[in-house]
């Protein structure tokens, strides 16, 4: 059973698949394993530069920055990076599903409902917190300026938009309450998965 984990940048999904991991429930991190592909894979690679210049890599490495600043003033142009970016994550998400023995997996991700891919997952947990904690979050992770995360805030969905698609809501603010409710998730999420298989 494939599970979608998401919500808006510094709502703290990551934090939060990190809890189901420790569970034990296997976690695929798609942003992660998307930069992977970009620096491994010589083709995609080879189209980034293409599409948004040789800068946008450095010693072999992503230029983290000089894309971020490209893409998200221009919604055109992260249409075109996607278009480039998420196919190959795709494909790399499936060979790895494959190899999951666990009764349901999680998939991170920061976009669901912004490309109409909630039909792929049996169920959808979405992480929320107040816009001006998110902003001061990712303003002391990333050290970049609150207006560069309004600009990203403002490019994505709505938390109550996608709190009514989705099945599951954290309101991630105390980390312990957080926690307590990924533990009854999980039950729960066990529970339904060991229903599905027998029917
Ligand atoms: P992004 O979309 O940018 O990848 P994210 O939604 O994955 O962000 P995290 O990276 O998990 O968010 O969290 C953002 C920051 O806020 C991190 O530094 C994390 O440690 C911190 N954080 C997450 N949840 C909480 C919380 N409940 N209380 C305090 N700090 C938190």
């Amino acid at each position: 059973m494939i599970v979608g984990l998401t919500g808006g940048i510094g709502s703290g999904k990551t934090t939060v698949a990190k809890m189901f991991h420790a569970l034990g429930v296997p976690v695929y991190y798609s942003d992660l394993e998307a930069k992977k592909l970009m620096v491994d894979s010589e083709v995609l690679s080879g189209k980034i530069k293409a599409l948004l210049g040789e800068e946008s890599y450095l010693d072999n490495k992503l230029n983290r920055s000089y894309i971020a600043n490209k893409v998200f003033t221009n919604p055109d142009l992260l249409a075109k990076l996607n278009a480039i970016v998420h196919p190959a994550v795709k494909d790399h998400f499936i060979s790895w599903v494959k190899n999951q023995e666990f009764p349901y997996i999680i998939q991170e991700t920061a976009i669901i409902f912004e490309n109409s891919s909630e039909d792929r997952f049996a169920k959808i947990i979405l992480v929320t917190a107040p816009e001006k904690i998110r902003i001061e979050r990712v303003v002391s992770r990333d050290h970049i300026s609150i207006e560069k995360v309004k600009e990203r805030i403002d490019n994505q969905w709505s938390d109550e938009k996608k709190a009514a698609l989705s099945d599951f809501v954290i309101n991630n603010l105390d980390l312990e309450k957080t926690s307590f409710l990924v533990a009854e998730i999980h039950k729960q999420l066990l529970k339904l998965s060991s229903f599905t298989s027998k029917f």
